[in-house]
């Protein structure tokens, strides 16, 4: 089912206190980020963003490519109505509040394959402490039986809900999204909530879900291998830095066999293939190409997943060039590549003792390991 994602990010003030929450920062990425890089990585097209008028600059800035910024209204009921006039044509939408960081591809699929049975379907909680209610200094005991604490995102099939909005009087605030299709008579279903799913509102929220967002990561590893043949030259390029030398390696492109090793390795540890797999060594377009935009586009495979890098080990082994001179730039060429600090990146260099390939400088080879981290 194709399913867009309205988020809604429009909030001006901070219960949590300092700086809207939506856009502090969690683990080096912002909050809505965090829904933004989930939304794309279970596939929703497109991703809408609900932003204060204002805040375009700064939702730029830390959204990346592909979204859609949309200005807010007055009330959430306004801003969510203009976020659903900028997905288009698609079978389904889901809505969320950017103040719930901890979503998941999961969560979005759960979602999905419950609207296969009704209009809308909704992640809920019980509640499970007893709730009292205090007036005029009387307090009671209300019944909790058949009480939810509803969470998002809420997810819908488009038109009945797009029809609910069409019938909803503004003056009406809705607090959330299926309870506007639930007075227009939809059909909306509970599945089970996550309390990762929590909402920052308090101060101490955004505490509980740093603490979250440590276990609810998952470390993946990936490695790669390449090697290439010396040939009549003037250097060699590896790890993107261009070493001088009396041969020169021979490839399709720059023959970086550092960088290859090393995209590989990134490409292994979420499981997209091989560099080959990205770029064909048939297409012309590749020719004498700059291995630097193959890394790059590994690196962005990874943070499309909501993942970040968190080390990449490399091991060039030939017998010459001498690499070590050259290890310090090679770092920190990695580190601009991949927009890292430099302590988490390695180059190391051996030798063969003379034996094999690379022992006989017929060709250099390249070792590469990458972790990454990933939302669990
Ligand atoms: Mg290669």
């Amino acid at each position: 089912m194709n399913f867009a994602a309205v988020i809604v990010a429009a909030g001006t003030g901070s219960r949590a206190g300092g700086a809207p929450k939506q856009w502090r920062m969690l683990k080096g990425r912002a909050i809505a980020r965090w829904s933004v890089d989930s939304f794309k990585a279970a596939g929703a097209d497109p991703v809408v963003v609900v932003v204060a008028a204002g805040q375009e600059d700064q939702a730029r800035r830390w959204l990346g490519e592909g979204v859609i910024l949309v200005c807010g209204g007055a009330s959430r009921t306004e801003s969510v109505r203009a976020g659903l006039a900028a997905i288009g044509e698609v079978e389904a939408v889901m809505i969320h509040d950017a103040a719930r960081p901890l979503l998941t591809p999961a969560h979005i699929h759960a979602l999905l394959d419950a609207l296969n049975s009704a209009d809308g379907a909704l992640p809920a909680l019980p509640v499970a402490d007893t709730l009292k209610r205090e007036r005029a200094g009387q307090v009671a005991t209300v019944d909790r039986e058949g009480l939810w604490r509803a969470q998002t995102p809420q997810a819908f099939r488009l038109e009945p809900l797009r029809d609910a909005y069409t019938r909803w009087s503004n003056a009406a605030a809705a607090t959330d999204d299926a309870a506007v299709l639930e007075s227009a008579g939809g059909r909306v279903v509970l599945i089970p909530g996550d309390p990762a799913l929590i909402k920052i509102t308090h101060p101490e929220d955004f505490a509980m879900v740093e603490r979250l967002a440590e276990v609810a990561r998952i470390t993946r590893v990936g490695q790669g291998f390449d090697a290439h043949r010396f040939g009549p030259g003037d250097g060699v390029w590896l790890c993107g830095v261009k070493v001088e030398h009396d041969l020169t390696l021979i490839g399709h492109s720059d023959a970086d066999a550092g960088l290859h090793a090393l995209t590989d390795a990134i490409l292994g540890a979420v499981a997209a293939g091989d560099i080959g797999d990205h770029f064909p060594p048939s297409d012309p377009k590749w020719r004498g190409a700059a291995s630097d935009i193959f890394l790059r586009h590994a690196a962005e495979l990874v943070h499309q997943r909501g993942g970040r890098i968190t080390g990449v080990d490399v091991t060039l082994i030939c017998e010459q060039p001498r690499i070590k001179p050259h290890r310090e730039a090679m770092r920190a060429r990695l580190a601009a590549l991949l927009d890292l600090p430099l302590d988490h990146i390695s180059v190391k260099a051996t030798t063969t003792e003379g034996m094999g390939f690379t022992g006989r400088s017929e060709g250099l080879a390249a070792q590469a390991i990458a972790t990454v981290e990933l939302p669990g």
